[in-house]
């Protein structure tokens, strides 16, 4: 009896640190000053993004140039509400999601890193990997179904290639080291079937890297996850360092012999969420050659200031591009890019609904002033040149490990 009562009193001591290492305060309500300041806000935006128009000139700019996101979740999308059939959503018609083919060609998309995501919690569920080959597949399903619309990339050639023929060029991307359970084997086989980019960490730690949402338990990266990074600049595989807690982004920009990606980041100078990329952090990816690719969703892009209330708060399109300038400021024009996470986020900026606004990035960055050259630099350029070095090292690697 007493020992069961000891037990009790030590489960519930344990159940409480995690419940406090896990709990999130509690959103703030506004006063209702600060209510009517934010639902004027709102309307504005609104009726800014109501009329906003795209020149002639700047969709020419847009599709001439190589719009080329860094991750739009579709595939998880599919699975989930659609039983991971085309058949039952076909994405050739209208579609409730973000993303269908007739909006993907009026926002001039040209090449796609489709997410493979699983959730973190299948690392506990012993499934990861199998989950993400059948998320793989169901990219290659989606590129058999639609051979006119899509094809499968596997180098920066196929997608100066596939892009030249008028299709998207579609690039896999793993969400989240959980997805090789530990074993190089695992990452060698997603590699192996398509995958270019594999994020190292989803929401929760992982044996070998820390997450920017748990609480950190490696230093950010031990022998293993430095291990994970050197077998992924062998293979040629972008390592992806979002969702990766700082410690997580230095150590990995100080081991790897290629230029990182931010598949979906923006910048926490602008949105102080610990999904966002630190200015330090931006330094040295730009030493590092990386490219920060800017998310869409308003909680890691409208200033905290306003969206820190329990209140759903959207924000116009703009601030996306004050994102990309502030980026471009305190890293460079060659390191920033697109890398919206449609379908993977609840609420969006007004005027950037769905997959068929991207123009409106390109107008609102001629506004402000940016030329030719450097819009098709952040629409697509940067990240081409990444992929491109990528492949390069990977080459020398492989030649020096003979
Ligand atoms: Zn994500």
């Amino acid at each position: 009896m007493k020992h069961a009562l000891v037990i009790v009193l030590v489960l519930s001591f344990v159940s409480q640190l995690h419940g406090q290492r896990r709990r999130r305060p509690p959103r703030p309500e506004p006063t209702p000053y600060q209510r009517a300041a934010i639902e004027a806000a709102e309307t504005a935006s609104q009726r800014f993004a109501e009329k906003f128009e795209v020149t002639p000139e700047a969709l020419e700019i847009h599709n001439a140039g190589m719009l080329w996101d860094g991750h739009n979740d579709l595939p998880w999308a599919m699975r989930t509400r659609a039983d991971s059939s085309f058949k039952n959503v076909d994405i050739s018609k209208p579609t409730e999601f973000h993303t269908d083919i007739d909006r993907l060609r009026k926002g001039g998309l040209k090449a796609q890193f489709w997410s493979v995501y699983v959730p973190a919690s299948t690392m506990t569920q012993g499934n990861a990997h199998i989950t993400t080959l059948e998320q793989i597949d169901l990219v290659h399903k989606m590129c058999e179904t639609y051979p006119d619309v899509f094809e499968l990339a596997l180098t920066a050639d196929d997608v100066d290639r596939i892009v030249a023929t008028g299709k998207i060029a579609s690039l896999i991307g793993v969400e989240g080291g959980h997805s090789i359970e530990n074993s190089l084997a695992r990452l060698r086989e997603l590699y192996d079937r398509g995958a270019r980019y594999m994020t190292l960490t989803h929401s929760r730690n992982l044996d070998w890297a820390d997450s920017c949402t748990d609480e950190p338990r490696v230093g950010g990266l031990n022998d293993f996850g430095e291990e994970v990074v050197r077998e992924m600049n062998k293979l040629g595989m972008l390592v992806d360092i979002s969702h990766v807690s700082p410690e997580c982004m230095k150590k990995t920009l100080a081991v790897t012999k290629a230029p990182v990606i931010f598949s979906h980041s923006s910048a926490r100078a602008l949105c102080d969420v610990t999904r966002n990329v630190p200015d330090d952090v931006l330094k040295l990816t730009a030493e590092n050659g990386g490219v920060v690719m800017v998310n869409f969703a308003s909680g890691f892009t409208v200033p905290r200031s306003m969206s820190r209330f329990n209140i759903r708060v959207h924000g116009d399109f703009r601030v996306l591009v004050d994102h990309i300038e502030h980026i471009i400021k305190v890293a460079g024009i060659d390191n920033v890019g697109i890398g919206s996470d449609f379908d993977g986020i609840g609420t969006l900026p007004k005027g950037m609904d769905d997959v068929s606004y991207y123009p409106y990035i390109t107008q609102e960055l001629l506004n402000r002033g940016y030329d030719r050259p450097q819009i098709h630099k952040i629409l697509g350029d940067n990240m081409m040149r990444v992929l491109r070095q990528t492949e390069i090292v990977a080459k020398q690697l492989q030649e020096e490990a003979k």
